[in-house]
């Protein structure tokens, strides 16, 4: 092996530790994002006293009926009957909040 060849295999080693250590750094990124902050398990049960709405904005059943979901909007915790109602809500959020009859 001549001086050329030694330094070519010495370059070819680091590059390749280079390679491995980078690939290694962006794993953590990978995680996924949280999106959920209430659990969407419709068979618990929220105490509607926690919520800020008078009733269901999307269809219309007071809170104390019994709200099975629940979502943060706009410094709002928002209570519904379902997760089907809070589908319907999130799907046009904006225009739906402006309807809402809060508490306080
Ligand atoms: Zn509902």
């Amino acid at each position: 092996m001549n001086f050329n060849h030694r330094f070519l295999f010495i370059g070819l080693v680091l590059f390749t530790s280079c390679v491995a250590v980078s690939e290694k750094d962006k794993a953590p990124t990978a995680a996924p994002a949280a999106t959920a902050i209430m659990p969407a398990d419709s068979t618990k049960s929220f105490d509607n006293a926690l919520v800020d709405n008078k009733k269901d904005p999307s269809c219309g059943m007071p809170v104390t009926a019994g709200v099975s979901d629940t979502l943060h909007f706009k410094n709002k915790v928002l209570g519904f009957c379902s997760s089907e109602c809070k589908d319907s809500f999130v799907k046009d959020a904006d225009k739906i909040f402006a309807t809402i009859e809060f508490k306080k």
